[in-house]
């Protein structure tokens, strides 16, 4: 059987430790040949002593590191040489923020296979990953992942698609208790165990609306065809309703080695025994809410983002990015996310053409978003 010859970007996050983890669990079937960090240097000697990979790329420019049993690449372009390396053939992007969107193409161009985590960037840049047309994108973000499955063979017999969400820690909370939430208080997710930006993500909602447009980019349905399903438990991950009126619904435990490894193997299904088997009578019952969008506005923001299309998405994302650092960093309220991404909403539109345009608007929103978080906190 042939080894897969990974390349493994954003590899200290949550997303990357969990996919080091299958390799681990396959090591005669894995091979990983190169990894990125972003500044957690420490992690390249321990990582490459376990897998003995042969490149590491460092993508903050404001870290020093050499080593002599690695080769070092930098930057960016680090990872488009990484992904471009003959032996690699797939890419899995874990990367935080858009620096995705390089290694997305570059590797799609040359036809391999990229297994994608990194939502934001589809969510910014879907137009032009939608417009290559060589390599195979598989999503690993656990809705899509389910919804990927589900559409196999039935995309025309399905009149929507439903992606589910946790609600968050604050799903019961009132608005007034939601202006007192703190950064301890948001980064306890009850279902998922996530990195920090993303845990803030599902507390606002803002996630399932970066989903919502990675959807759209990835199965092609109209936002009106894209709905949203608050499931406390997690356990199913996304549904499909057939003309029938069927529904076809995938259920796993929330746990994100379960897409990361079908990713890898699709489409063959492999037995591990680390992944726990569902117990239905220990879940008991499943619930369904409607997400309350008075409370958790960003989301109803998304789709309209959605609908008006190219480039507000990618101004929702970057507005977002500052916005939850802010919060983090403890600037601003958490109810304060929102009206930081509804001020830039509207000073957004922009022609752009290419993807050097779209990073400029960015640019330009993080620092709007910037001046007015000054002038908020
Ligand atoms: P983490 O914060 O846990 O990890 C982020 C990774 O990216 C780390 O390896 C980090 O390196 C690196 N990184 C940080 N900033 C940059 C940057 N500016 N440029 C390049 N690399 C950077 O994130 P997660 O693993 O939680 O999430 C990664 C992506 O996957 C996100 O887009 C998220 O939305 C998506 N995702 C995550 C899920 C989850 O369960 N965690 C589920 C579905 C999607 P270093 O450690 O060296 O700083
Ligand atoms: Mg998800």
């Amino acid at each position: 059987m042939q080894k897969i010859n990974l390349a493994l970007l954003g590899a200290t996050g949550s997303i990357g430790r969990q996919t080091l983890d299958i390799v681990r669990s396959f090591r005669d079937r894995i091979n990983l040949v190169g990894f990125s960090v972003h500044t957690n240097v420490n992690a390249i000697r321990e990582i490459h002593s376990e897998f003995n990979a042969e490149y590491a790329v460092i993508t903050s420019d404001e870290i020093k590191y050499k080593s002599e049993n690695i080769k070092i690449l930098r930057g960016q372009e680090g990872l488009t040489e990484l992904v471009s390396l003959p032996e690699v053939d797939t890419v899995l992007i874990a990367t935080l923020g858009t620096i995705g969107i390089y290694p997305t193409l570059q590797a799609l161009r040359l036809n391999k296979r990229v297994l994608l985590a990194n939502k934001e960037t589809l969510v910014a840049f879907g137009e032009f990953v939608k417009n290559v047309k060589t390599g195979t994108l598989i999503p690993v973000d656990s809705e899509h992942s389910a919804l990927f499955q589900l559409l196999e063979h039935r995309k025309s017999e399905t009149e929507y698609i439903i992606l589910t969400a946790s609600g968050g820690p604050f799903r019961d909370y009132s608005m007034d208790a939601l202006h007192k939430v703190t950064p301890e208080m948001a980064l306890k997710h009850p279902t998922w165990n996530m990195g920090a930006k993303i845990t803030i993500d599902s507390a606002t909602l803002m996630n399932k609306g970066l989903e919502v447009i990675e959807a759209y980019y990835l199965f092609d349905f109209p936002p009106d065809n894209i709905k949203v399903v608050i499931h406390p438990e997690s356990i199913i991950h996304g549904m499909i309703k057939l003309k029938d009126n069927a529904y076809l619904a995938h259920m796993s435990y929330p746990d994100m080695r379960i897409p990361i490894q079908l990713a890898l193997f699709y489409p063959e299904r492999v037995q591990n025994s680390k992944l726990k088997d569902l117990d239905l009578f220990e879940i008991g019952r499943f619930q369904f809410f409607p997400p309350d969008l008075s409370r958790f506005p960003l989301l109803e923001l998304a789709y309209e983002a959605l609908r008006r299309g190219v480039p507000y998405p990618a101004c929702i994302t970057a507005a977002n990015d500052v916005a939850v650092f802010a919060f983090l960093q403890k600037q601003i309220k958490f109810t304060d996310i929102y009206r930081v991404v509804e001020y830039v909403f509207d000073r957004c539109y922009k022609e752009v053409d290419t993807i050097q345009d779209v990073e400029s608007l960015m640019q330009e929103v993080k620092e709007n978003a910037k001046e007015f978080i000054q002038r908020i906190s």
